[in-house]
């Protein structure tokens, strides 16, 4: 069985408008309906998964940088001791750009730079064909490009397995090509669904959502792995929920 630690990277709070454009909000300060209109709140956070071999992260944050000129990603991976060099594998549920912001930056000389360059990649071969497609404002081409040219890409198929305690299937729902992650190992499941299971409380209670591509399909994934999750004792990891990272169904 397969020994591993997950660890949660929180990156804050954002507004998102109709321009797809991600601006800082300070949840002490800030106000919403300040915000430009049709402003929603998110909240962003990528997750860690330690093994005794691989730093592994899923999903890659926003791809700011905080006050200090430093990326926010590497700040919190500074809190577990660790650097984007020792990211070993990125694992992707898709490719919107508040998911896939962080595979790369641009410096000062506004060259851009793979964020893990020592890391393989795993992204759903459809999802990166559908992103190339749709391109901006919910795509960012820059970060997708600069993966082909890394070589490092791994691409998932409709459904597979990975390292060995990973099992993965592309739902759809959120985006035509959206995959989920279930982990398992000596300390029982822990289920990625990205942006089909974002926060605890849409677990709870039913509803569709505008931004989802199939917002019915979405809907009935969350109850069906609302349901398995609740059986097999799963940890849920959510990517918008910065209040409760972790949570089992009780
Ligand atoms: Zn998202």
């Amino acid at each position: 069985m397969m020994k591993f630690e997950v660890f949660p990277l929180n990156e804050g709070y954002y507004t998102i408008g109709f321009d797809k454009v991600f601006h800082a909000f300070d949840i002490e300060k800030d106000i919403l309906e300040e915000r430009s209109r049709g402003s929603l709140l998110v909240e962003i956070q990528p997750f860690l998964v330690r093994t005794a071999n691989d730093n592994i992260l899923f999903d890659t944050g926003l791809g700011f940088f905080n006050d200090n000129r430093q990326l926010v990603i590497e700040e919190n991976l500074a809190k577990h001791n660790i650097s984007p060099n020792d990211i070993t594998k990125v694992v992707m549920s898709h490719l919107h750009k508040d998911h896939a912001g962080g595979l790369s930056y641009v410096d000062e000389y506004d060259e851009r730079h793979e964020t893990f360059p020592n890391a393989t990649y795993y992204i759903g071969e459809d999802e990166y064909n559908y992103a190339l497609e749709q391109g901006e404002p919910s795509y960012e081409l820059g970060d997708l490009e600069l993966l082909v040219r890394s070589a490092r890409v791994e691409w998932l198929a409709a459904k597979g397995e990975l390292l060995d305690f990973i099992s993965y299937e592309q739902d759809g729902g959120h985006c035509p090509h959206h995959t989920s992650f279930l982990l398992s190992g000596d300390d029982g499941h822990y289920f990625f669904g990205g942006d089909n299971v974002p926060q605890l409380k849409q677990l709870k209670v039913r509803y569709m959502a505008k931004y989802d591509f199939d917002g019915r399909r979405s809907a009935e994934l969350r109850e069906e792995y609302g349901q398995k999750g609740r059986q097999g004792n799963w940890t849920f990891m959510f990517y918008h929920d910065v209040s409760i990272p972790l949570s089992k169904l009780a």
